[in-house]
């Protein structure tokens, strides 16, 4: 086993599925079933989910509503997708816990460092809802933090795409995928592999972040043993 302890975003995007809103069943119980097979190894999981499926700060500014009071909304949607992940992680006997960035005390745990590095000790999978739980931040800055501060060995992005690719493959038939990567390289190609913040913070702290494609069934597990899958960017 290469990597012990994993950080995985996964987007709001992503427990879509073949819906256009919302969390597809399907989708969740496809992921749970992905992520029970690293917990069967024995690796430690901390999760960070998005919530760009129910709503995104920006989109608020267009209707009226300021971008902080949206932000705080995004993360509520977090919450929403955080809940329905732990939800399928359990139907499929998984031990887990939710820790929040606000304080949502009927529903989660507020997050304490020492707290989700004890759970995951545990070996429970810990789900981190509501981003940082301040606004003008993402969901990636927030896979980039808690991956740091709970010393994970590397941020593992979920994405629909089997990793990094010199132009958007969807659009660009000659695209070709990099397997590596360093993060100045990425900067100086102007690669959108994370947010900025959320790059800068991987980039400092030493920690690679691995982009793949999370739908595509054993890429995972693959993943924690150590073969090659999607993109890797290291220092
Ligand atoms: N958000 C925030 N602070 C955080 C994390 C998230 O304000 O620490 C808000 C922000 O509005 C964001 C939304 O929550 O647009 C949903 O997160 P994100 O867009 O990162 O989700 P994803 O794109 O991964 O689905």
């Amino acid at each position: 086993m290469k990597y012990k302890r994993i950080l995985l975003k996964l987007s709001g995007e992503s427990l879509m599925g073949e819906k256009n809103y919302g969390i597809d069943p399907i989708r969740l119980q496809q992921y749970a079933e992905e992520i029970k097979k690293v917990r069967d190894l024995g690796v430690e999981i901390a999760i960070v989910i998005g919530g760009g499926n129910i709503f995104r700060g920006v989109q608020a500014e267009n209707t009226g509503i300021d971008r902080v009071q949206g932000d705080y909304m995004g993360m509520l949607a977090t919450l929403i997708n955080a809940m329905a992940l732990q939800s399928a992680l359990e139907q499929n006997g998984m031990f887990t816990r939710l820790m929040s960035g606000i304080k949502v005390e009927s529903v989660c745990e507020p997050f304490i460092r020492r707290r989700a590095i004890r759970h995951l000790e545990k070996k429970r999978i810990v789900i981190f809802g509501a981003g940082i739980g301040n606004p003008y931040f993402t969901t990636d800055s927030t896979a980039s933090l808690r991956a740091v501060e709970i010393e994970a060995d590397v941020v593992l992005k979920g994405t629909r795409v089997d990793g990094v690719y010199t132009a958007d493959p969807e659009k660009d038939k000659t695209a070709t995928r990099y397997a590596t990567l360093s993060f100045t390289e990425a900067y100086e190609k102007n690669l959108n592999i994370m947010d900025m913040t959320a790059f800068t913070l991987c980039h400092e702290n030493n920690l690679p972040i691995i982009v793949f494609d999370m739908n595509k069934s054993g890429n995972l597990e693959a993943l924690v043993n150590g073969e090659e899958v999607g993109t890797l960017i290291t220092s």
